[in-house]
C-alpha cells in the first residue's frame, strides 16, 4: 500500500478530532474529484512501519476519537489487504477509538468483505458533482451514505443499512 499523507486533529472527515490516512489508488474517475492525484496506486510514498507508529502515536493521545481512512480509495485493490490488516490491529489496540472509511462503492457491493467488522462508519458512494452540496454532514454529494456499520451488520437486513446521523447539521 501507498499513501499521500496523514492529517492531524483532523475535524473534517469524522466525529471529534482524528488522525487521517489518506491513501493512494482509486478507479472510481469522479467528476470534479477533490482529490485526482491521489488516483495513480503507484503514487505518493510507500506505507512502512514507521508510519503505521505516527498512525498509533496518535490514537494513543486522549483527544484524539479515531482513525479515518481516506484517499484515494482504501477499498482500492492496491490497498484492501493492508487496509484490513490494520484495521484489525487498531480495533484491538485501540479498542475505543472509532474507525472510519470513505470509499467510492456502494455499501450493497462491499458490507461482506472481512475490513467491514472493524469498520464504526462508513461512507460510501461515488462523488456526484450534480448532487454536490456543501451544507452536507460527512460528504459531498447527496447520495453518499454515512453508514453505522456495526449496527447495520447486527440488524436482520443489512441491505437497509441504519444511517449514522443525521444528513445536515441542526
Ligand atoms: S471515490 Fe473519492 S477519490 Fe475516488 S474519484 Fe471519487 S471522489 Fe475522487
Amino acid at each position: 500500500m501507498r499513501y499521500h499523507n496523514i492529517t492531524k486533529d483532523d475535524m473534517l472527515n469524522g466525529d471529534g478530532l482524528r488522525v487521517v490516512l489518506w491513501v493512494a489508488g482509486c478507479d472510481h474517475c469522479c467528476k470534479d474529484c477533490h482529490n485526482p492525484v491521489t488516483w495513480d496506486p503507484d503514487g505518493g510514498l510507500p506505507f512502512d512501519d514507521t508510519v503505521k507508529q505516527e498512525l498509533f502515536d496518535e490514537l494513543k493521545k486522549d483527544y484524539i476519537s479515531g482513525i479515518t481512512f481516506s484517499g484515494g480509495d482504501p477499498l482500492h485493490q492496491a490497498n484492501l489487504m493492508d487496509v484490513t490488516a490494520l484495521a484489525s490491529e487498531i480495533r484491538d489496540k485501540f479498542p475505543d477509538k472509532t474507525i472510519w472509511l470513505y470509499t467510492g462503492s456502494d455499501w450493497e457491493q462491499i458490507y461482506e468483505l472481512q475490513l467491514m467488522k472493524y469498520i464504526d462508519v462508513l461512507v460510501d458512494g461515488e462523488f456526484e458533482v450534480e448532487k454536490k452540496d456543501v451544507k452536507l454532514r460527512w460528504k459531498g454529494s447527496s447520495n453518499q451514505r454515512v453508514i453505522d456499520v456495526q449496527e447495520t451488520l447486527a440488524g436482520s437486513d443489512p441491505l437497509n443499512p441504519v444511517i449514522h446521523c443525521p444528513d445536515y447539521y441542526e
